[in-house]
């Protein structure tokens, strides 16, 4: 295949008629999953290798371009991809499962996330010169080179974008794998935002994570892997990345707790936060509240009131207007938070499921489940100790705080964390004692972090920070260009 042939369009991508003959693979509708939704080529290591060798080429001109000139570029691209959200969240939702507000916040994410970052590329021209009495120093910031963008399905566009936008905007041309459970609305994406770019500077290869994602991460020519998804995917990453040295920053999984204080006001506003928390995109979101520590005092009111909130929820088709959450993405997912939730009453725990299916909702033919609340396990139980990833949440009390404190840092995860409280500086004080990448006072949703904070997770939630300036660092090489006229500081071997 030649370069000409890329960037692959999301059509040519999908009918697998790119310049290769690849098989294909259906994209189901996890809401009726005998829809076929689209389809999803297959790329192989050829591929692949033809992939990143275009976007290798398309490296120095992006770089030459300049930064000022690629955020004109990619603004152009922004206000393309503002039109056309409405259907683009419709696709997503009807190959994710969420409900269709939450895919119009994913899709609308890619025109937002361009434009933010190509604001900023209008600063990173800008040399540091520094001069002192023996000479000049310029410090540049450069492209790192071809970078490889590997997303999770929970919020394929958004997350894709996070990462992307401050690449391109660092003049690196990347190269995107979807995820197979969720690739059509972030292909459609790329294909829009590819139209307004030089040839090969925005790449699509579909193919499964094993295959083209592993096959990526060990090209020579790749400089740097931003990728997303979970913990355990994330170590297979490093190790391919460690052949070539490649750089990898990673945003893995989250299993963060909430602390509800003593002197949290247990009302309506709370509890429609942290219910937000816990069941938007049907718990599927890294940092979604997953374990709810409650002081004693407040443990009752805040389970009851908690429960009646849960209750009002419908589960049901995403592109029902009345539904409240979608089905779970996968089978493999729904099987997953069904197996964890038979352990818990296993373990003696309460699960009390609630909510109601949405009356249309082909319940049999989906991966729907409803929301539930779990009581009456301890802290080593499973449900507590690991990233659930579904609609349910374990409720904890606590006596004292070092004891909160304790439990939510007894994880192997730091992803986020929220306090609640009404005494703001106490709540303060006790997220510095957390360890987590973002500690939340009184909120914690999709959009408690902006990109004035850094992103991303302690631990092993991952590596590296995201958002503003600390994702343009994450992909640009530093290089110091130095003119000095002695070099006494570091004498050579004395000369007899
Ligand atoms: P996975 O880790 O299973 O997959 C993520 C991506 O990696 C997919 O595109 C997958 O491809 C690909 N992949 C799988 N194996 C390999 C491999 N060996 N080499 C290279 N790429 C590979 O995660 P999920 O998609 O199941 O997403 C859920 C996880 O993502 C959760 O743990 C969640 O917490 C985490 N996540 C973290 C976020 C953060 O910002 N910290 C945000 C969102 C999710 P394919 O599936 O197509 O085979």
């Amino acid at each position: 295949m030649s370069s000409s042939t890329l960037p692959l369009s999301t059509a040519a991508v999908l009918s697998g008629s790119a310049g290769f003959a690849a098989e294909l693979a259906p994209v189901l509708n996890p809401a009726r999953t005998s829809e076929v939704v689209g389809w999803y080529a297959q790329a192989s290591v050829e591929v692949v290798d033809d992939v990143v060798r275009a976007a290798a080429a398309a490296a120095p001109l992006w770089d030459a371009l300049g930064a000022l000139e690629r955020g004109r570029l990619m603004a152009a691209a922004a206000t393309a991809l503002e039109h056309g959200i409405d259907e683009r969240a419709e696709l997503l939702t009807r190959e994710q499962g969420k409900v269709l507000w939450e895919s119009r916040l994913d899709v609308g994410g890619a025109p937002r996330l361009l434009d933010y970052y190509a604001g900023l590329a209008a600063t990173l021209d800008t040399e540091e010169v520094v001069h002192d009495e023996r000479g000049t120093t310029v410090i540049r910031r450069v492209p790192i080179g071809p970078t490889v963008v590997i997303v999770p399905w929970n919020y394929p566009v958004y997350l894709c974008m996070m990462v992307l936008a401050p690449a391109l905007a660092a003049g690196n041309p990347v190269i995107v794998k979807p995820s197979e459970l969720a690739p059509l609305a972030l292909t459609e994406t790329l294909a829009i935002l590819a139209r307004h770019l030089p040839p090969g500077v925005v790449n699509v290869v579909p193919g499964t994570g094993p295959a083209a994602g592993a096959a990526l991460v060990g090209h020579p020519l790749v400089r740097k892997v931003l990728f997303t998804g979970g913990t355990q995917t994330g170590r297979s990453v490093l190790r391919g990345a460690a052949e070539n040295i490649t750089s990898v920053s990673l945003e893995l999984g989250g299993n963060d707790p909430a602390v509800i204080l003593e002197s949290a006001v247990v009302d309506d506003q709370l509890i429609r936060e942290i219910r937000r928390s816990v069941y938007t995109c049907t718990g599927q979101v890294c940092f979604n509240i997953k374990r709810l520590y409650v002081h004693r005092s407040r443990y009752d009111e805040f389970v009851e009131q908690f429960k009646s909130a849960v209750d009002e929820i419908v589960v049901g088709d995403g592109l029902h207007p009345e539904s409240t959450i979608g089905p779970l993405n996968n089978r493999r997912q729904w099987e997953s938070v069904t197996a964890l939730i038979a352990e818990t009453e296993r373990q003696g725990g309460t699960v009390d499921v609630l909510g109601r299916a949405h009356p249309e909702a082909r319940w049999n033919d989906g991966h729907f489940m409803l929301p539930s609340v779990i009581t009456g396990v301890g802290h080593e139980a499973s449900v507590v100790g690991c990233e659930q990833f579904g609609p349910t949440v374990p409720i904890l009390p606590f006596d004292d705080e070092d004891e909160a404190v304790r439990m939510a840092n007894d994880t192997e995860f730091g992803l986020a964390a929220s306090v609640w409280s009404s005494d703001i500086d106490h709540a303060l004080a006790l997220g510095r004692r957390i360890e987590a990448g973002s500690v939340f006072v009184n909120s914690h949703r999709v959009g408690s972090s902006d990109m004035t904070m850094p992103f991303g997770g302690m631990k092993r939630s991952g590596l590296g920070r995201n958002h503003g300036m600390w994702a343009i660092d994450e992909c640009s090489e530093l290089q110091a260009l130095s003119h000095r006229l002695d070099t006494a500081s570091f004498p050579g071997p004395p000369t007899h």
